[in-house]
């Protein structure tokens, strides 16, 4: 559902869009490209959902292409994302073979898009070769980094550097993520919409309509973590902590919903190692929802006490933000881009361990009105920082910026 850019007033005042307008002027009429690897499923696609159509109602000529391959490139790409949040991999020749191939099939079928496009962004690892297939190219090319690459595994960033060097800038999401590369790299921080399906308000019946369609205790305290089924989200430390808490809160339920990414091959393998750990436990509820269940994950976000997201690694992790719109303090693992938003002590607690998430949970869940307390904050915080707006202004800034060269601007010396 487009709402219409000037919809966006109500949350971010009318100034704002003007200034969208302003900025997009002199963008009116270009192609701009996105690339990723799917369409559903994980926080790059729930943000091109929004800002492309977004960019288009800003005069923008904004595509948004997805690259795919077989199986063997989605082990590869993710082998790729492990290795780039630190894990070590091992990637055979076949793998990185397949990877090459995507590229260069993809480049073969949008050649004439690519060539002439005034801005290609391309997200993540998966399609960041195509740079060395289009030969003759028109536009600017930027590379638009997700993920925490603030401790790669060293052979896998040699491997992507090659390619990612050729751009012409680079974004990521924090500082401590940047990398020695022989181009301009920028700070932007995802955001979330706060008009969308997972976001808007929802009536109180709707909310406690996800109580009896999960089978959950609207009376017993919940607590609840959405997440992709990947080792870095730290599902079974999540059921870890639950089980700490519930020494102290007996009646405590978890929710662990997560949904697949078509372009996340390990998903299932996780979904059994939880479905292992939760056991017969009654309590524990792991729900598996497809990828458009935007408003049970809003009912879900809603109708729980508190969030967790004890990620090990996170290049951001739009689930934090979503549950502080919402007024949900957050339990967060202590790492990426979840620094940015939970600020400790006040709009959630900042976490290392599953015994640290059982104690700030069984804290929050003794000192209701400290809980009420943090979670307002966290909404006054995300509508500060975290809104689509704010980030489509950085990016049409970033575009002027990279098309209209940097004359006008100033820098310190
Ligand atoms: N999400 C969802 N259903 C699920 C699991 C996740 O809709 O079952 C959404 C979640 O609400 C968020 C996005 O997918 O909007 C995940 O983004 P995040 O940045 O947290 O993590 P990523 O998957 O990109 O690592």
């Amino acid at each position: 559902m487009s709402a219409g850019i000037r919809r966006y007033a109500e949350v971010a005042g009318k100034d704002v869009i003007d200034h969208l307008y302003q900025l997009a002027k002199p963008l009116s009429g270009s192609r701009v490209v996105h690339i990723n690897s799917t369409r559903v499923g994980g926080g790059v696609a729930e943000i091109l959902t929004k800002l492309v159509p977004l960019m288009g109602e800003l005069g923008i000529d904004a595509r948004w292409e997805v690259i795919s391959g077989p199986d063997v490139f989605y082990q590869c790409t993710k082998a790729f994302h492990n290795g780039l949040q630190g894990g070590p991999v091992t990637m055979t020749n076949e793998m990185l073979q397949a990877y090459e191939d995507a590229n260069s099939a993809f480049a073969e079928e949008h050649r004439a898009l690519l060539e002439d496009a005034e801005i290609v962004i391309v997200h993540d690892p998966q399609p960041a070769p195509l740079i060395n297939r289009i030969g003759r190219r028109k536009g600017k090319w930027v590379w638009r980094c997700h993920i925490d690459v603030s401790r790669p595994h060293r052979p896998v960033w040699k491997y992507l550097r090659k390619a990612v060097s050729r751009y012409d800038a680079s974004i990521f999401s924090l500082a401590n993520f940047a990398q020695l590369l022989p181009h301009p790299q920028y700070l932007i921080t995802p955001s979330i919409d706060p008009l969308s399906e997972k976001n808007i308000p929802l009536s109180p019946a709707e909310v406690q309509a996800v109580f009896s369609r999960f089978n959950l205790d609207p009376q017993k305290p919940m607590i609840l973590q959405v997440s992709r089924f990947d080792r870095f989200k730290d599902p079974l430390g999540v059921i870890r902590a639950y089980r700490l808490a519930t020494r102290f809160i007996p009646s405590l339920q978890l929710v662990l919903a997560g949904g697949e990414a078509s372009d996340d091959p390990e998903g299932q393998a996780v979904l059994d190692e939880v479905r292992a750990a939760a056991g017969d436990d009654p309590d524990i509820h792991v729900l598996l929802l497809p990828s458009d269940a935007h408003r049970i994950v809003n009912g879900l976000q809603r109708a729980s006490d508190l969030v967790l997201q004890k990620s090990i690694r996170e290049g951001f992790g739009l689930t934090v933000a979503e549950a502080m719109w919402k007024g949900k303090p957050v339990i967060g693992g202590n790492t990426g881009g979840i620094i940015l938003q939970v600020i400790n002590h006040h709009t959630g607690f900042l976490v290392d361990t599953p015994e640290g998430a059982a104690l700030r949970i069984r804290y929050l869940l003794h000192n209701r009105s400290r809980l009420d307390e943090m979670g307002l904050k966290a909404k006054r915080f995300v509508r500060e920082n975290f809104l689509l707006t704010r980030h489509l202004r950085e990016y049409l800034t970033l575009m002027l910026a990279l098309t209209h060269g940097d004359g006008g601007r100033i820098t310190l010396t």
